[in-house]
């Protein structure tokens, strides 16, 4: 089990009902206005180590899982920079904005990618997401939005997984931006990747903190990815997360 936050009681404006930023609890709100602690001191280490314990519950998994000081954004970038290089084929399923930003993100470090998409509204197709599988060769990892927030409709997560893993042994990573801490996403169970959330959303809290979890096939790709990256690359998070340090 892990903590939850009192339910927002005396908010004032705005009246926000967008996926995110949403109105905080008062709690979150006050512990958002208290005093800085010093992020190389123990009270820091203490309060990341609990932040980590309690998100590998709400994802269910035993797969390392870090806090990364970006947005939603800077997540997806995370898990692309991480496990893919230029040249590698991706596929990317898209029912919208977030989902064409997802492939956007990929193209940009130079990966092949194939866009399948769907209508607006609508939830990927599985068995078309299973034929365009079929149809290629050596695909490196599938990319897409888990609940696509411009439309407001939620892929099959699971049921996609199971799909991708039937056809392929690509990595899977999903854009949970909005859905993560709100929707159940068992990782390991499922088998995905990389989990890309962010603060904001259905995690109540203020913008700016991002979440990724990382498998260890994710590892192994990091391992070879030729993809130029510092501030994003992973390995600096788990060399800071030893020691209790952001
Ligand atoms: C909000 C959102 C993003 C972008 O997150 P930012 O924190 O704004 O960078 C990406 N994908 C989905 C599904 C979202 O809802």
């Amino acid at each position: 089990t892990y903590e939850t936050s009192t339910p927002v009681s005396s908010q004032n404006q705005p009246n926000l009902r967008i996926p995110g930023p949403v109105p905080l609890p008062d709690d979150v709100l006050a512990i958002a206005g208290s005093q800085m602690i010093n992020h190389r001191g123990s009270g820091y280490a203490d309060m990341l180590d609990r932040m980590t314990k309690n998100l590998k519950t709400v994802f269910m998994t035993k797969n390392d899982v870090y806090f990364i000081t970006s947005s939603g954004t800077g997540a997806m970038e995370t898990a692309v920079v991480n496990t893919i290089s230029p040249g590698d084929k991706v596929l990317s399923i898209i029912i919208g904005a977030f989902g064409e930003r997802f492939a956007e993100i990929a193209e940009a470090y130079g990966a092949e990618t194939t866009r399948i998409s769907f209508d607006l509204g609508e939830a990927a197709d599985l068995d078309k997401v299973r034929k365009t599988l079929k149809g290629m060769n050596g695909v490196k990892a599938v990319i897409f939005t888990h609940n696509e927030s411009s439309t407001g409709v939620s892929n099959p997560l699971a049921d996609l997984c199971e799909v991708i893993h039937e056809e392929t042994d690509a990595l899977i990573l999903v854009d949970a931006v909005s859905s993560a801490g709100g929707v159940p996403i068992a990782v390991d169970a499922w088998g995905i990747d990389v989990v890309a959330t962010a603060s904001q959303k259905s995690w109540i809290s203020p913008p700016g903190i991002s979440m990724v979890t990382f498998s260890e096939k994710a590892w192994k790709a990091h391992a070879t990815s030729t993809t130029p990256k510092y501030y994003l690359d992973i390995e600096q998070y788990e060399d800071h997360l030893k020691i209790g340090q952001p």
